[in-house]
């Protein structure tokens, strides 16, 4: 058999452990999963409710066009219908976006570090992966413009940044779209946005509306808590949207994740109170952090990723062994950890065991 020679060395993503290997592997009964970001106050009673109302109609294939749901987010956004796509995750827009636009000798610009999925889809494609390092953790739009070329197809912008956390501000992120030529993507990865308290946060909706080329990458897998319905979006101009459809499978979205999603935007109860409760988690941690002389990056999501002054892998095994899953092994952060901001019973439970792990590792006094 011969493969695409682009998949043959293709890393394996590493999700974050499971809870349940974890508790089998070490005989713990407590472990706290703060590796994927998921949202630690569960999902809205509408959509559980919503999901229990699809399950009479699971043998009837799900609506392709995700009529309702579709209406609501372009009620939400206020944009027309013919400016939303659905994914099976905001992973699978990516995806689209890769395969619609993405052949071997093409050039798609990223961060580095930033979400591993842009810098995997391309490679499947056979596109030339152009990395830009972060600059104190931030997105160098300076340099990221810089690298674009004649054969740039898309640029990815992380905001907030997933490891860092880090966002980029509107002056500088409407400057740089600007000047980006009308034909190269800019897609502006917005997965956390609804954590954002920050006010210069960009006003990408108004840019997404000024400029044919951007595109808003949106999930409901974080902050609305239904990342095992796997369901996200893209939002731009009609016709971008029209290309990306092109490959859109027809029924890639289920009719639980579309009932669900469409319940959750809905609670916006829900939706603030989770915003005021990571934003009060985030302040704690902070002041645990600056109590055991740790840095860390600005946090704009429901992560914080920060320096526990090792070798991360050794902080991974001595939270893990203490019962906390976090993420370790950033290629350009080799002594930090990123952690989600849980709620207060595990965050202060993951303090606990850090301070155990630095103390253990003569870190602390
Ligand atoms: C979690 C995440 C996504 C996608 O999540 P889905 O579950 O596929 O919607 C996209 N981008 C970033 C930066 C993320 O952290």
């Amino acid at each position: 058999m011969q493969p695409k020679q682009s998949i043959v060395s293709l890393p394996v993503y590493q999700p974050g452990k499971p809870i349940e290997e974890v508790k089998r592997e070490l005989g713990l009964k407590e472990v706290i999963k703060l590796a994927s970001n998921e949202n630690p106050f569960g999902s809205s009673e509408h959509a559980k409710a919503a999901i229990m109302k699809e399950l009479e109609h699971i043998s009837i294939y799900p609506d392709s066009f995700s009529t309702d749901l579709t209406a609501a987010v372009a009620a939400y956004l206020g944009v027309e219908r013919d400016q939303i796509i659905f994914g099976a995750g905001s992973d699978e827009v990516i995806l689209m976006l890769a395969r619609a636009f993405l052949t071997p000798g093409d050039e798609t610009v990223m961060a580095d570090e930033t979400f591993s999925q842009y810098r995997h889809n391309a490679v499947i494609e056979g596109a030339t992966i152009v990395e830009v390092p972060l600059k104190d953790g931030v997105h160098d739009l300076t340099a990221m413009l810089a690298a674009i070329t004649e054969r740039t197809k898309i640029v990815w912008v992380c905001n907030p940044n997933n490891p860092t956390g880090t966002i980029v501000r509107h002056a500088e992120l409407e400057a740089f779209v600007r000047q980006v030529p009308s034909n190269v993507i800019v897609a502006l990865d917005e997965a956390y946005i609804e954590y954002v308290t920050d006010e210069a946060f960009p006003d990408s909706l108004a840019l997404m509306r000024e400029f044919k080329n951007v595109i808003l990458l949106r999930t409901f897998s974080k902050i609305h808590g239904l990342a095992s319905l796997r369901i996200g979006y893209g939002a731009a101009h009609a016709d971008l949207i029209r290309m990306v459809n092109q490959v859109r499978e027809p029924f890639n979205t289920t009719r639980m994740a579309q009932a669900a999603a469409a319940a959750s935007l809905a609670d916006t109860d829900f939706v603030g109170g989770c915003r005021d409760r990571n934003a009060a988690g985030r302040a704690y941690l902070y002041d645990e952090f600056d109590r055991l002389g740790l840095h860390y990056f600005e946090a704009h999501g429901n992560f914080i990723m920060v320096d526990v002054k090792m070798p991360s892998a050794q902080a991974f095994d001595g939270l893990l062994r203490r019962g906390v899953i976090s993420r370790a092994r950033w290629a350009h952060h080799p002594t930090y950890i990123r952690i989600t901001i849980g709620s207060p019973e595990q965050n202060e439970a993951f303090v606990a065991a850090l301070e155990a792990v630095l103390t253990e590792a003569a870190v602390l006094g």
